[in-house]
């Protein structure tokens, strides 16, 4: 199958305790009863973008284990094509994370099958007929930059997720034709708590967007920022909002809409993930949304 949005990124099972305090070094805390969901960054994307009804395809790297089947019956059930998921002879990604009362998380991840996933896997097969590539940083940098500088000459839209936050070559910024990043990437990417976004673009991608949590997101052009408004939820867990944005993003630029349109999508989508649990089982179709 050619899919019009290939995400290439992680696939990890999330492992969430509560607890009380997050133990220090030596010590061993007694936590509450495990919840154990599909994630990843690269996932998650997927996931977002194929409840919203786009074709799309997740290039990635999964274990011969029960964590592998987990990411691939939720893959599969939001309708994505698993054409260029790889089982490799490595764990599946694990993200162990525990949560405070106060809700604040701190997460480990051992990224497993996901470090397997090298420019080799990089094919013209999974790039043929994609028109919006995605990508984020739970996999190799080498690997990322390769299928930026692959997909920007095939000619699809390169959407470049700069999370978790990691600096790139600017060779490569330069091929990306979206940056998506939150206001904390952003000040690391800018070196400083510097309100003016719109030195994103002096990295070198063509366009910026910075989300901004319950404020929304701001899509910047060479012709300026312009600011787009999150609708106001009452938010119960905002696990995952930043891929459900990415997702949704990607989704309606390959739908056609321009980036300012399909970032009021992406707010959209992302408010309505806040609303309920978790990352993946929090993402709304199309249906439930416009
Ligand atoms: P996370 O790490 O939780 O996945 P993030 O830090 O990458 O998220 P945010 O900027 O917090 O990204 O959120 C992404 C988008 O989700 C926002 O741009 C917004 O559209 C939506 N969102 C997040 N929090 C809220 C909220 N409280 N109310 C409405 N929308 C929200």
């Amino acid at each position: 199958m050619c899919a019009a949005v290939l995400v290439i990124g992680s696939a990890n099972a999330d492992l969430v305790v509560p607890v009380d305090h997050r133990p220090a070094g030596g010590e061993t805390v007694l936590g509450g009863d495990t919840v154990l969901s599909p994630g990843g960054k690269g996932a998650n994307t997927a996931v977002a973008a194929g409840r919203l009804g786009a074709s799309v395809a997740l290039l990635g790297a999964v274990g011969p284990d029960a964590y592998g089947t987990l990411l691939r019956d939720s893959l599969t059930g939001a309708g994505v094509s698993l054409d260029h998921l790889r089982t490799v002879d490595r764990p599946t990604g694990i993200a162990y994370i525990t949560v405070t009362p106060d809700g604040e998380n701190s997460i480990l991840v051992s990224p497993g099958a996901n470090s397997a996933l090298s420019p080799s896997d990089i094919t013209d097969a999974a790039l043929s007929g994609a028109s919006v590539v995605v990508l984020s940083l739970e996999v190799p940098l080498a690997t990322v930059s390769h299928a930026v500088s692959r997909a920007a000459a095939s000619g699809a839209t390169v959407l470049l997720n700069l999370s978790p936050a990691a600096l790139l070559p600017t060779e490569t910024l330069s091929a990306v034709d979206v940056l998506l990043v939150n206001e904390h990437e952003a000040a690391y990417l800018l070196g400083s708590t510097s309100a003016d976004l719109t030195g994103l673009l002096a990295l070198g991608p063509r366009a910026a967007v910075v989300t901004l949590g319950a404020r929304g997101a701001v899509v910047i052009t060479p012709e300026g920022p312009t600011s787009v408004a999150s609708p106001t939820v009452r938010a119960l867990d905002t696990t995952g909002a930043g891929d459900a944005f990415a997702g949704a993003l990607a989704a309606s630029l390959a739908s056609g809409l321009s980036l300012t349109e399909a970032a009021h999508r992406a707010a959209a989508v992302a408010a309505v993930s806040v609303t309920r649990a978790g990352a993946q089982p929090s993402y709304p179709t199309a249906a439930e949304v416009f």
